[in-house]
């Protein structure tokens, strides 16, 4: 049998893993065993599954994949310790995974598109284009691929802040938290979990009706519809007072605190007047800013509005923060990690 036609196990929930041993005749609770082995113990490989007789094994291995991606290769950035991983796919799409680590954690941040389709004017994944969905298993397998390499127990928290937009790829999104979160997988935590979205509110009160109360980030950037719109063309198809009034309801009823994130373009959402607005939107609902300091995309060449862009200047960020802070916004600076090697936010992109 060749590759392809491989059934892909990794990425499987547990009800599907299930509805697979019922369907060749095994008992269920294979895969609770099978579901153990991936997501827990991080194998790659039947022959690890001594529980299983070797009979089961090898049928398996001859009609089962449990490998959604290649890793192809790592980067470190000396300053940092900011590792960023590049992975290749069935069908030779290059994605990327960043691991960032912090006083007491380490955060990876995982992809959910081949590229982006909204075109984000100061991002370089959205200029890179948009080629399609990853699966649950291509999702799933960035994390395990890097706990391979670091230890499982030494990634703490997972952020989906990487190539993509979660909430278009909305039931991937939720597969892969249940599956992080399940408690035979003995991983992480709801709350050390974050989505990042560019805001989709009929899916902002999906993923608040589903079980996954997860924490969520709101990319900001700019508290003026118009503004945003230019710099977010997004915007123009779900408003910020849209989002906003999803992104409330969201706060309230998981007791979760919003976190804005805020990339610092000069002259563009760094005036006086963003303060002043952007207060008034903050005291609407639980929330924190996360200030980004803008990372080049230069590497990219851009065109268009894109090329136009400059970064606040560090002591003007430091500023509009501590205006913000005396108006009783929790202000955090982010500090850029990885940018030598392309990993910073909105750095991920891949020339095809
Ligand atoms: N699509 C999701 C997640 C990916 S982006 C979202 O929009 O939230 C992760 C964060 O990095 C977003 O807040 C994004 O706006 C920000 N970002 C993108 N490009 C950036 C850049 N060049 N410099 C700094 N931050 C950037």
């Amino acid at each position: 049998m060749n590759k392809e036609k491989k059934t892909q196990l990794k990425g499987l929930t547990l009800s599907e893993l299930e509805e697979f041993f019922v369907s060749i005749e095994q008992p269920k609770f294979r895969a609770q065993q099978v579901f153990n082995w991936m997501y827990n113990h991080v194998s790659f490989d039947f022959s690890d599954m001594q529980n299983i007789s070797k009979e089961l094994r090898n049928i398996l291995a001859g009609s089962c994949s449990l490998k959604a991606l290649n890793l192809v290769g790592v980067q470190d950035s000396s300053s940092t310790g900011t590792k960023k991983y590049l992975f290749e796919t069935h069908d030779g799409r290059k994605i990327e995974s960043v691991l960032i680590p912090d006083e007491e954690r380490n955060t990876l941040c995982i992809s959910t598109q081949v590229g982006c389709p909204l075109d984000c004017k100061f991002c370089a994944t959205g200029l890179m284009g948009y080629k399609r969905n990853l699966s649950v298993g291509e999702v799933v397998d960035q994390y395990l691929l890097v706990a391979k390499d670091v230890g499982k127990d030494k990634i703490t928290n997972i952020v989906y802040m990487g190539m993509g937009e979660p909430l278009i790829n909305y039931d991937t999104t939720l597969k892969s938290i249940e599956i992080f979160t399940h408690e035979l997988t003995k991983g992480l935590s709801r709350t050390r979990i974050t989505v990042s979205t560019a805001g989709i509110p009929h899916k902002i009160k999906e993923l608040m009706e589903s079980k996954f109360r997860v924490k969520l980030a709101f990319s900001l950037h700019s508290p003026f519809e118009e503004i945003r719109s230019r710099i977010m063309p997004i915007n123009q198809k779900y408003s910020l007072q849209e989002n906003l009034a999803a992104l409330k309801i969201y706060a309230l009823k998981t007791r979760t605190r919003i976190t804005f994130e805020y990339t610092m373009l000069k002259d563009v959402n760094d005036r006086d007047a963003d303060v002043k607005e952007l207060s008034k939107l903050c005291s609407r609902l639980p929330c924190k800013i996360n200030i980004i300091p803008f990372n080049s995309i230069k590497h990219m060449s851009p065109g268009g509005i894109s090329a136009e862009l400059e970064p606040t200047p560090h002591y003007a960020i430091h500023q509009f923060a501590e205006k913000l802070r005396n108006n009783n916004i929790t202000v955090m600076i982010r500090e850029t990690q990885g940018d030598d090697i392309a990993a910073a936010c909105g750095q991920l992109a891949i020339k095809f």
